[in-house]
């Protein structure tokens, strides 16, 4: 492609996405904890800050699969909630609350359904999960109000044909918004993060999920991801407004973001 990322071939990619993540789902949640040191709850903490959900919203977490950025929304929402009713007395709004969370593979989505039973959110009538491909999106053209994707882009083939798609389903002055592990550009903390990703996280992976390649993978892929820089671009070029990005932890991971006109 004319970003110059594509280095393993297609058919490979998914294959190997699929894979990655069913063998990982099970010990998935310990694993970002570890890699993280917790810190990956503080990011999708913020990511959902900036996204404000309100009462009522129709919402598309998409590579939701165990749905921590899900739960986070729907907790957000209810205490919006629960303070509008206080004055407007109407809970007909947060009833019409739709948070649906798209996943490619099964496996990650039982995980998450699970994890809401656990949550007490077993029969909540706003979480919808929904399995199917960032690139081709089963919702409606100007449906969504809001669009997030956490940890998901970089591994999704295509990825303008999953930009073009969220562009698509949002509705005018719908938000997108992004979080992913991105490039750390500082000189020494640059030669730590590579020391840290290229050896403790694949032995981490060994140790924790006995399973050394999937997290080898994880780390290349994030190198070949595009630099903060150069993925704004291509949400520009997707259509959206207003394209900024957020560094957290100096580069280690990104919040980008974009409006639809
Ligand atoms: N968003 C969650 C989080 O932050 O904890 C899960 C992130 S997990 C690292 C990446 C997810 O992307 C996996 O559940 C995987 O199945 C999903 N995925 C990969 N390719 C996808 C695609 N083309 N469409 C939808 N989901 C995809």
């Amino acid at each position: 492609t004319s970003f110059g990322y594509k280095e393993v071939r297609e058919e490979e990619k998914s294959q190997m996405v699929g894979n990655v993540f069913t063998s990982v789902a099970s010990s998935y949640d310990l694993m970002n904890d570890l890699m993280s040191g917790g810190l990956h709850r503080l990011w999708k903490e913020r990511l959902v800050s900036k996204l404000n959900p309100f009462p009522g919203m129709k919402h598309l977490d998409v590579a939701g699969g165990t749905g921590d950025v899900a739960f986070r929304i729907l907790e957000s929402i209810n205490n919006v909630g629960r303070r509008a009713m206080r004055d407007i007395h109407d809970d007909n709004v947060l009833d019409e609350t739709q948070i649906f969370v798209c996943d490619i593979n099964p496996n990650m989505l039982n995980v998450g359904k699970k994890r809401a039973q656990e949550r007490g959110f077993g029969d909540n009538k706003s979480l919808v999960w929904v399995e199917g491909d960032a690139e081709a999106l089963k919702f409606e053209d100007g449906s969504m109000d809001g669009y997030t994707i956490a940890f998901g882009i970089r591994n999704v083939t295509h990825i303008e044909k999953a930009l073009a798609e969220a562009h698509r389903v949002l509705k005018r002055g719908g938000r997108f918004l992004c979080l992913e592990l991105s490039h750390v550009e500082l000189p020494i903390f640059k030669d730590l993060y590579d020391y840290y990703s290229f050896s403790v996280i694949p032995a981490l992976g060994e140790l924790v999920a006995g399973d050394r390649e999937s997290y080898q993978y994880l780390v290349e892929s994030v190198r070949r991801f595009p630099s903060q820089e150069k993925f704004a671009k291509m949400i520009a070029e997707a259509g959206f407004d207003k394209v900024e990005y957020e560094n957290l932890v100096g580069g280690v991971v990104a919040i980008h973001s974009g409006l639809k006109f």
